[in-house]
């Protein structure tokens, strides 16, 4: 026993009078001016043997206290290995999050006017996924923060991080914001937009935002997650409406979007990406080396959901489709699909428009196996409400069987062993034949009267209220 160890029980003792429910808490204080976050964590029972941080953290972070002392831990970049602590132990540290933005660094923390927006594993260090935890947070009056963390119905400044792993990454936005919730059947976005100043603009992001993730919702009649952050980040002018965009799952589901703001709302309507980036939220978290799966589905749901929605005649979509497919085409040779799956940018087109088709043809044939009863959207709805723990990363093929074994099928797995190890893109002659498509040199006509020019029709048309019967929610579990 080392003497801090021995210094500290009876302080010990007393915090854990108050630890009730097992989980550790976290109390997080912002300072005014948003100088630096100073945090206390106090664990539930024994302590872990480590906390994780982020790779960057130590460079504006203060050493571990406990008990008023400094904690001997041995780091490494990310993992801080702690020695043996008496039960109920509370340690704290503080993170100068103003030196941390004045980086500028849009990975890491960055300012938006008088908002910050950070990694939050640069001062948010969590032990084992294990272990859940509670986070309390004080802010500067004015203040308000934006995270994925769901907040506890009935205390809004406790939120309760999902457990996922240490690895995964997410974002909290502090500042002067006023965060908007949209209410969505099964689920609530809460949208904070940085950077945008005039309401004309905040109604038209919200609109775009809202619209995007409505088509989402048309797929199992109810979005798939009960709680999503969504940041808008206005970068000013710049020469498309969304230049970039990704989805974070971290703590609960997020999706965060750099925006030119100064685009009129038919060109945000035009663009693909939020439609791409909300129908990852269909599928749980896939294995980066499996990324023609989640790709794929998104890629292939991005330009499906914006036909059903109208955004998209039916003709412009299976255009905007086979544009995509021949951009994967142009881009394949060499290497198979897994392995063009684990390379790096270079291989994009050829992973996302592969598993695009792959997820054309596993559809069709689903359709065509149940005359209709069964579809992609039906199967991922039954995948949703099996087995969608939000902190599980799924491989392809553990998921794919999944879908099998829900659709009663295996067009799946077959759809899979025909084209991961292929260094050729899928070969769509046939599924286009079946289905009365003709690219020609104008572009790609639809043909009636082929055996299957119905279900082509059908892909692209909302699911009717009937097929969802006795599925459909209006309101988060
Ligand atoms: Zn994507």
């Amino acid at each position: 026993m080392t003497p801090w160890f021995k210094t500290s029980l009876l302080l010990c003792a007393l915090l854990a009078s108050s630890a009730s429910a097992a989980v550790d808490r976290y109390a997080v204080q912002f300072s005014e001016g948003l100088e630096r976050v100073d945090v206390q964590l106090c664990f539930h029972g024994e302590a872990p043997d480590r906390l994780y941080r982020h790779a960057a953290a130590a460079q504006h972070a203060s050493p571990l206290q406990f008990s008023g002392k400094t904690l001997p831990t041995r780091n490494t970049a990310t993992r801080m290995l702690l020695p043996e602590l008496p039960p109920n132990a509370c340690l704290n540290w503080h993170y100068e999050l103003a030196a941390a933005a004045a980086a500028m660094d849009y990975a890491r923390a960055y300012t938006v006017g008088d908002s910050v927006v950070a990694e939050t594993a640069l001062w948010f260090w969590k032990g084992p996924r294990e272990r859940p935890v509670e986070v309390r947070v004080s802010l500067p009056a004015g203040y308000q923060l934006s995270t994925p963390w769901p907040r506890d119905p009935g205390d809004p400044t406790r939120y309760r991080p999902e457990q996922t792993a240490t690895s995964w990454t997410s974002r909290s936005a502090i500042g002067p914001f006023t965060s908007q919730v949209i209410s969505l059947p099964g689920g609530q976005l809460e949208l904070t937009l940085l950077g945008v100043d005039d309401a004309a603009t905040a109604h038209k992001l919200r609109i775009w935002v809202e619209e995007s993730a409505a088509a989402i919702s048309s797929v199992f009649g109810y979005f798939p997650r009960a709680h999503t952050q969504v940041l808008v980040v206005a970068l000013g002018p710049r020469s498309e409406p969304v230049p970039w965009a990704h989805v974070i799952r971290g703590g609960g589901a997020a999706v965060q979007f750099y925006v030119d703001e100064t685009r009129p709302l038919e060109e945000f309507r035009a663009d693909w990406t939020a439609t791409h980036e909300f129908s990852h939220l269909l599928l749980p978290f896939v294995a980066r080396d499996d990324r023609w799966l989640s790709e794929g589905m998104a890629s292939y749901y991005q330009n499906v959901l914006r036909a059903r929605d109208g955004r998209l005649t039916e003709q412009q979509a299976w255009q905007a489709m086979e544009d995509g497919f021949q951009r994967g085409r142009d881009s394949a040779g060499g290497d198979t699909l897994r392995e063009a799956s684990r390379s790096g940018w270079r291989s994009t087109r050829r992973v996302y428009w592969s598993g695009a088709a792959m997820m054309l043809q596993a559809d069709i044939r689903l359709r065509r196996q149940t005359a209709g009863t069964k579809t992609l959207d039906t199967a991922l709805e039954a995948l949703h409400d099996c087995c969608f723990d939000a902190g599980k990363r799924w491989f392809a093929r553990d998921l794919l069987q999944e879908l099998d074994r829900l659709a009663d099928t295996d067009v799946f797995m077959t759809v899979y062993a025909e084209h991961i190890e292929a260094s050729t893109f899928p070969d769509l002659n046939d599924t286009y034949e079946r289905l009365g498509l003709e690219t020609t040199s104008g572009g790609i006509r639809m043909a009636n009267g082929r055996p299957n020019s119905a279900l082509r029709a059908a892909i692209m048309r909302p699911a009717t209220a009937q097929s969802r019967a006795g599925t459909a929610r209006d309101s988060a579990p």
